[in-house]
């Protein structure tokens, strides 16, 4: 019988990082993996670590814990949350997949890159063990597309909503071969175990969430710029005044990453033939231009907002 006890997570960016705390918060285990940074820090070349040192090869996911400890989630998170979470990287830790239960894929939003870690993943694999996507809306089928039909069968998206700790939302998503008693366990679990409202979604586009949600944002944010609207005007009609605390329009832009929801509109604009839906998800030019500049958000400090 499939059970979940244990967890890794792939990708310890801003999803990864929060995910990793959600689980580990249910007390569940997990092992957070990113890559090993390219080159040291000027204060751990300055402390004489080399590449070599365990810490500096997890350096990503070692301060996306360290951050998690510092934004202190509670009360919604336990004291201990972070002490059951190993940071590491996955060059040197690839084999430790084979150890845990379920795996998550949280890495940057597109398609060959997550094509690759599969295969990588695929490699090492324990047959039975759970495999998921966090894909904001690629193609499930289309990660798989290589993978055997075993590993097909245990595969699928699980689409946690931004921040983990507070949107109850989560869209499960099946491949055309996954197993529908994998489909039907992951769904409780992550209703019981994991306290979110599943709902299960086709293979389209962006999903349901983010079909609709990209489509907001980005008409939105084309209106402010007819209209002559500031981000304050706007935030301020969509957050507070509307019941929505924090996630105003460009707020959550900010929240979620500029870079990233560039990459999530691409996944309908690169697919939609409709010349009138490609045009609402071509994203303007003002935000191609904020990521060109590195004003992606709180990930960098700056955004639609600056970080003070
Ligand atoms: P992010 O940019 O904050 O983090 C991505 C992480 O992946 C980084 O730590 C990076 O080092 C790592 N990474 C990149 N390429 C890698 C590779 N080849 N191998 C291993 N690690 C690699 O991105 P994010 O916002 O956490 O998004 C991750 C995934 O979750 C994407 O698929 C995204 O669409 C999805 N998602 C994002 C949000 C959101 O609001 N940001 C919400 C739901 C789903």
């Amino acid at each position: 019988m499939t059970k979940i006890r244990t967890a890794a997570v792939i990708g310890s960016g801003v999803m990864g990082s929060g995910i990793a705390a959600h689980l580990a918060n249910v007390g569940i285990p997990v092992l957070l993996l990113d890559m090993v940074p390219l080159q040291l820090l000027p204060q751990e070349a300055a402390a004489g670590l080399s590449l070599e040192h365990p810490r500096v090869r997890n350096r990503l996911a070692v301060s996306a814990i360290d951050k998690l400890i510092k934004t202190n989630p509670a009360p919604l998170y336990r004291e201990d949350f972070a002490e059951r979470i190993t940071p590491g990287n996955l060059e040197d830790d690839l084999a430790k997949l084979s150890g845990v239960d379920w795996i998550i894929e949280v890495i940057v939003e597109n398609l060959q890159a997550k094509q690759q870690l599969l295969s990588r993943i695929e490699a090492v694999w324990k047959p039975g063990t759970i495999v998921s996507s966090n894909t904001s809306g690629i193609s499930i089928n289309a990660m798989v597309e290589q993978s055997s039909t075993e590993f097909k069968k245990h595969f699928l998206g699980t689409h946690f909503f931004n921040p983990p700790r507070y949107m109850k939302l989560l869209e499960v998503i099946p491949n055309q071969q996954t197993d529908p008693a994998i489909v039907a366990f992951m769904s409780d679990f992550c209703e019981k175990n994991l306290g979110k409202g599943v709902v299960k979604a086709k293979d389209t586009p962006n999903f349901i969430g983010n079909r609709i949600g990209t489509y907001g944002l980005l008409v939105t944010l084309r209106e402010m710029l007819a209209g002559g609207y500031s981000v304050e005007e706007v935030d301020a009609v969509t957050g507070p005044a509307m019941g929505r605390p924090k996630s105003a329009t460009f707020r959550t832009l900010d929240l979620v990453g500029l870079d990233t929801f560039v990459h999530v509109a691409g996944n309908v604009f690169d697919l939609v033939t409709d010349p009138e839906e490609k045009a609402i998800f071509d994203p303007p030019v003002i935000l191609k231009t904020m990521v060109a500049n590195g004003w992606i958000g709180e990930k960098t400090g700056q955004g639609f907002y600056k970080k003070v």
